[in-house]
C-alpha cells in the first residue's frame, strides 16, 4: 500500500502552550480513527519540538523539522544540525522552503548539502523547489524545474530516502491553490527530471508533493490527481480540525498511482 504524505508547516508561529494544546487536540481528534493510507508528519518551530513529539507520536503523526544545518557540527551558532534533529524525535526535515531560499539566500547548492546532511543522519528530506511567477510557459517552467531539481537533489540518494514539494511561490499564502491541470504538470516534470537525474527505480519510489494553497475545501481535487503523492500545508497545519480533514480527504483518495511521483510505500 502507499501512503499519502499530508504535511504540515508550522513556520515560526505560536506559543509553546499553544502548540502542545493543537498536538492535543489532533491527538483527541484522530483517537478513533488513526490514519491507515497517510502519513501525516507536523513541523513544529524547534524549540517546541521535544515538547510536541510524545503528543504527536501518541497520534500516529510523525515529526519534523523546519530547516537543518548542512554541517554535522561546530561553530556554527544558531544552527541545529540534523543529527540533533533524529535525537529529539525527528524523521523528516523541511529544506529549501522558498522562505530559506528568498530571505536567506540559500542556493540550490546549499540546499543539496542540507538534504544529504539529512539523509546521513537518518532523516528524510523534504526537498522544496517551485517557480516564483505565475504564467510562465511550459518551456520556462520545465527550465526552472530542471534546474531546481538537479541542483538540489543529491546525485547520490538511495530510493525512498527522500520527498520533493513542488511549492509555486506565488500560490503560497494565496487565497487558491495552483490549478490541478498545473500541479500534475508540474510534478509530471519532475518525475520526469528525477528519471533522468538518477534513474527509474528512485523517481517511482519519491513522493513528489504539492503546497500552496491546500484547504479542506480544495483537497479532494488535488488528491484527485495520480502524480500528487501528498501535500504540504502552512496556515491549514495550524487548525486542528482543517489538518484533521485533510487526513481524512487522503485516507478516502483513490489509490494513487504506482508510479510518477504517487505517494510512499508504508513500512
Ligand atoms: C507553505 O508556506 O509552504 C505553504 C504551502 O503555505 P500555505 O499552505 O499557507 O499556502
Amino acid at each position: 500500500m502507499r501512503r499519502t504524505i499530508v504535511a504540515g508547516n508550522w513556520k515560526m508561529n505560536g506559543t509553546l502552550a499553544g502548540s502542545v494544546t493543537l498536538a492535543e487536540d489532533l491527538g483527541r481528534k484522530l483517537a478513533h480513527r488513526l490514519p491507515n493510507r497517510t502519513l501525516p508528519v507536523l513541523f513544529p518551530p524547534a524549540p517546541f519540538l521535544l515538547a510536541v513529539a510524545p503528543h504527536l507520536r501518541q497520534s500516529g503523526i510523525a515529526m519534523g523539522a523546519q530547516d537543518c544545518s548542512a554541517a554535522v557540527a561546530g561553530s556554527f551558532t544558531g544552527d541545529v544540525a540534523a543529527s540533533m534533529l533524529r535525537d529529539v524525535g525527528c524523521s523528516h526535515v523541511i529544506v529549501g522552503h522558498s522562505e530559506r531560499r528568498h530571505l536567506h539566500g540559500e542556493s540550490n547548492d546549499v540546499v543539496r548539502s542540507k538534504a544529504a546532511a539529512a539523509i546521513a543522519h537518518h532523516l528524510t528530506p523534504v526537498i522544496c523547489v517551485g517557480e516564483d511567477e505565475a504564467g510562465l510557459t511550459q518551456d520556462q517552467l520545465e527550465a526552472v524545474l530542471r534546474e531546481q531539481v538537479h541542483g538540489s537533489v543529491p546525485p547520490d540518494v538511495v530510493a525512498g530516502s527522500f520527498a520533493v514539494a513542488y511549492e509555486p511561490v506565488w500560490a503560497i499564502g494565496a487565497a487558491d491553490s495552483a490549478s490541478v491541470r498545473h500541479i500534475d504538470l508540474a510534478h509530471s516534470i519532475i518525475y520526469s527530471t528525477l528519471i533522468g537525474h538518477l534513474g527509474t527505480g528512485i523517481a517511482d519510489a519519491t513522493p513528489i508533493l504539492y503546497g500552496g494553497s491546500v484547504n479542506s475545501v480544495n483537497c479532494t481535487d488535488i488528491f484527485s490527481v495520480d502524480t500528487v503523492g501528498g501535500v504540504l500545508v502552512g496556515r491549514s497545519s495550524m487548525n486542528a480540525d482543517e489538518f484533521v480533514a485533510l487526513i481524512a480527504a487522503a485516507e478516502n483518495r483513490r489509490q494513487p498511482a504506482a508510479t510518477g511521483g504517487g505517494a510512499v510505500r508504508a513500512e
